[in-house]
């Protein structure tokens, strides 16, 4: 299978059955983020219980590569330590954005699937918008805009 029919069909499968999608009753960190270029909106709610994200739920309305991003972030960062999670964060921003060798040494595993969206300037931020607000949620911030003005994504993308 080539690289653009898998991810074609990891868009498809994750958004027919998007996993950890729902509320989570008192999470211990929530951030709600949002992408005004698109028009996505997402609810990330986790728990972390000794260093590590035991729960993880998302909620929202998106497009279909956020929902996506976002189902398949779960599964991926779940288990993970806040560590881990912030350094899958940082890879996944850098692939999107076309500034990670995706052939190099990284943790990001099947997530390459989204690698494609550096070609896609309009859709870059719909794939970056969950771990955007991940990374809010583990920081404590509870509100994330990919259009911040101190947001270093909005800075390297520009308006493009
Ligand atoms: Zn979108």
């Amino acid at each position: 299978m080539n690289t653009k029919s898998l991810y074609q069909e990891v868009i498809l499968d994750h958004n027919r059955k998007p996993r950890n999608y729902g509320v989570l009753e008192k999470p211990s960190h929530q951030a709600v983020g949002h992408n005004p270029l698109c028009g996505d909106h997402l609810d990330i709610a986790l728990d972390l219980e000794g260093g590590r994200i035991d729960r993880i739920a998302f909620k929202g309305e998106s497009c279909a590569i956020c929902k996506a991003s976002a189902s398949m972030m779960t599964t991926v960062v779940k288990g993970k330590t806040r560590a881990d999670a912030e350094t899958l964060i940082e890879e996944f921003r850098d692939m999107a954005m076309g500034k990670l060798d995706v052939d190099g040494p990284h943790h990001l595993g099947r997530l390459t699937v989204f690698a494609g969206v550096r070609d896609l300037p309009t859709r870059v931020k719909c794939a970056i918008l969950p771990w955007h607000t991940l990374h809010a949620a583990l920081n404590s911030v509870t509100v994330a805009s990919t259009e911040a003005e101190d947001d270093p994504m909005h800075a390297a993308i520009g308006d493009a």
